[in-house]
């Protein structure tokens, strides 16, 4: 990868990184805040690699020395600050031996010395006072990249230094979007940007989950089994459902999920034109108005069951209750 390839849903971030790197105003210490799998250190590397790369470009070039070292993770230049010795935060001792030992040694053949600093929401309070005074009077070629998934963690003398750029949740298209670039089939694609809640990192692991896909092909065979069956049959479906009785939540989102998709069929004759278009505005035939209705009040059902579930209640009660609705 030389630039910011990869990474749609971000480009307002992406384009002050640019323009950073073109005007050459560039301030000393960055933190990058966002949970577990939204990007952040995707785009801190990416910025790191074109602050340091030798052509004069506003992103990577990918091609000279310094980037293709970069990849190779031994940059002379960058140091990974880290936890040493298998503890979970980064303490005292470990900011003094990798960062304030090390800033005073000029960079060793590029423009900038730049402290990468992962996890740094775990740095105690004291490792942050040990380091405070290289973020306030920095030396010329310091730069410290933080990532962090909580700014509360720092002390408010650094946070004051520091530029922050918050990784917001994606929205769904741009997950999509990303999961079908990267090889994605459409279909697995669409269903994991639903279930990932704006992060790409979590949309990631779904398409590579099999128990989610095994769990979501037991919802759709109950949606579409569900009409044929009579009424003891139904009801036998309950033992299934126990397999899922702790992920029940994102089991009736997964059969929530198949139901929308019956409507959009029935209302549009498509499922590319998804259910954001204005209903009013579409003239519906009497049969199709009846469909309708009757999905609308599966998917009440279905909500009724998770609200009913989240309160705690009998669960084989609340199941039987719901499958009885989505069999008329
Ligand atoms: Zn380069």
């Amino acid at each position: 990868m030389a630039g910011y390839e990869g990474m749609a849903g971000r480009e307002g971030i992406i384009e002050a990184l640019k323009r950073t790197k073109r005007h050459g105003k560039v301030s000393h210490a960055y933190i990058f805040e966002g949970p577990k799998g939204s990007g952040k250190r995707d785009l801190a590397s990416a910025f790191a690699k074109s602050l340091q790369c030798e052509a004069n470009g506003d992103q990577a070039c990918g091609e000279c020395i310094s980037c293709r070292v970069f990849e190779s993770g031994n940059h002379p230049d960058i140091i990974y600050v880290a936890p040493a010795g298998g503890t979970k935060s980064i303490g005292v001792d470990d900011v003094r031996e990798q960062v304030n030992r090390n800033m005073g040694i000029k960079p060793f053949k590029y423009r900038y010395k730049i402290f990468f600093v992962d996890n740094a929401s775990t740095m105690t309070p004291a490792a942050q006072n040990a380091m405070l005074k290289n973020v306030e009077e920095p030396e010329e070629y310091g730069i410290f990249l933080f990532m962090a998934d909580n700014l509360a963690a720092f002390l408010p003398t650094v946070l004051s230094r520091c530029v922050v750029y918050k990784l917001r949740p994606l929205a769904d298209s741009a997950i999509e979007k990303q999961l079908i670039d990267l090889g994605t089939d459409r279909e697995k694609a669409r269903l994991a940007a639903c279930f990932a809640q704006g992060n790409l990192g979590r949309a990631k692991e779904i398409t590579s989950s099999e128990a989610f896909m095994e769990m979501r092909g037991e919802a759709v065979r109950l949606a579409q089994a569900v009409r044929r069956l009579d009424i003891p049959e139904l009801l036998m479906q309950t033992l299934t459902l126990e397999k899922y009785k702790d992920q029940m939540q994102q089991f009736l989102d997964l059969l929530i999920l198949w139901y929308r998709d019956a409507m959009v069929v029935k209302s549009t004759g498509s499922t590319d034109r998804m259910i954001q278009q204005d209903k009013t505005s579409e003239i519906y035939s009497e049969a199709q108005a009846t469909e309708l209705k009757c999905l609308q009040r599966k998917f009440d059902a279905i909500w009724d069951a998770k609200k009913n579930l989240a309160r705690n209640a009998n669960f084989q009660l609340a199941m039987e209750a719901m499958l009885l609705q989505l069999r008329q």
